[in-house]
């Protein structure tokens, strides 16, 4: 059995629906505080799943899980992932990530599970000094969630080394899209990130979307970034679950799609997909957002055998449509 921590959130709950369809055994850790009961609810309709609410920073959540269910390996999506929140509050960043992580660690070691994919992120890198980003580039997170995680990083190797604890690190960069079929998707309370504030702002009346910063040298002035479709994701972390299986070695990946797009090219696209004026305003930059980011994923492609299929367009229709879904109660059959 695979155990999914955080599997009722967005990238882990899509990574639970590709494990199923490839006939894996799965239990799902959650604490509910930022994933979804209904989403739960939806991956128990598609799937045998287990269910275990628990949390990372409870020790007796962690023994009974592991007691529980014969756990072979463990994927681990549950951490908090806001870089805004993370500078108002690191505290609870590194009381769930690290804490959490080396509560989680220190129990797999306990039962003698000692396979892990863990995920990271492209903000453990900092600001690019080149682009695009490959594994080998200095890391040098500029708020505490990036912290979190290179900190993470840096445990799992010091735990292979003294333990034998292998993992497999997936630094990604940004996350967009849902399921073809639109069972699941993309839904933080509140939500933050740009694909879905666009698209809210179309859904939501009085919502106008604001873009940060409209002058970093950039080729028409916004952020750059890299948008990986969330399937293609969850690809990638059975691909990095089975090379773990068969090779027994720890290794680090990139998971991008090494195209940049500006936040305006994401604009004019959810404009056309949504075929809708979007009210827009331009405002201040926000803290923490380098200008540039994307990947040289090369290294997953050719060890991985990772090979991404979706364009950003394929993923803003797919959020599209879960949008409808969520916020305007629309059936499926409507659509
Ligand atoms: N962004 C924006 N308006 C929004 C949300 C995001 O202009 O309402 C910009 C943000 O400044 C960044 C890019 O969109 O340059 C992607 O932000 P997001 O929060 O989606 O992901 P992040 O890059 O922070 O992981």
């Amino acid at each position: 059995m695979i155990l999914i921590t955080g599997g009722a959130g967005y990238i882990g709950s899509h990574t639970v629906i590709n494990l199923l369809n490839q006939g894996y055994k799965i239990a799902v850790f959650d604490n509910l505080s930022t994933g979804h009961i209904e989403t739960i609810d939806t991956l128990k309709d598609i799937g045998d799943i287990k269910f275990i609410q628990g949390d990372l920073c409870n020790i007796k959540d962690l023994e009974n899980l592991f007691c529980n269910y014969d756990i072979q390996a463990v994927i681990h999506f549950a951490a908090f992932s806001l870089v805004e929140e993370s500078c108002i509050n690191p505290k609870k960043y590194y009381i769930n990530n690290v804490m959490g992580t080396l509560n989680l660690l220190n129990t797999m070691l306990k039962y003698d599970v000692k396979k892990i994919v863990f995920s990271s992120t492209c903000a453990t890198y900092g600001v690019p000094k080149i682009l695009p980003l490959d594994e080998n580039h200095p890391q040098n997170p500029i708020n505490p969630y990036g912290n979190t995680k290179l900190t993470i990083e840096r445990i799992l190797k010091d735990y292979d080394k003294a333990y034998e604890l292998k993992s497999i690190i997936l630094r990604y960069f940004n996350v967009a899209g849902c399921d073809s079929l639109i069972r699941i998707g993309e839904w933080h309370v509140p939500e933050t990130h740009l694909i879905p504030n666009i698209l809210k702002s179309v859904t939501e009346k009085d919502k106008v979307f604001k873009i940060f910063g409209t002058d970093y040298d950039t080729k028409d002035g916004t952020c750059v970034r890299d948008y990986v479709n969330v399937e293609d994701l969850a690809e990638a972390h059975r691909l990095a679950l089975e090379y773990l299986f068969k090779s027994n070695k720890s290794d680090i990946f990139n998971i991008g799609t090494e195209n940049g797009n500006t936040v305006k090219e994401v604009f004019d696209i959810c404009k056309e997909i949504t075929n809708t004026n979007i009210k827009v305003e331009e405002t201040q930059r926000r803290a923490g957002d380098p200008p540039s980011l994307y990947a040289n994923a090369k290294k997953a492609k050719e060890i991985l055998g990772w090979n991404p299929k979706k364009t950003l367009y394929d993923s803003i229709k797919t959020a599209w449509l879960w949008e409808k879904i969520l916020f305007n109660n629309i059936s499926k059959e409507e659509i």
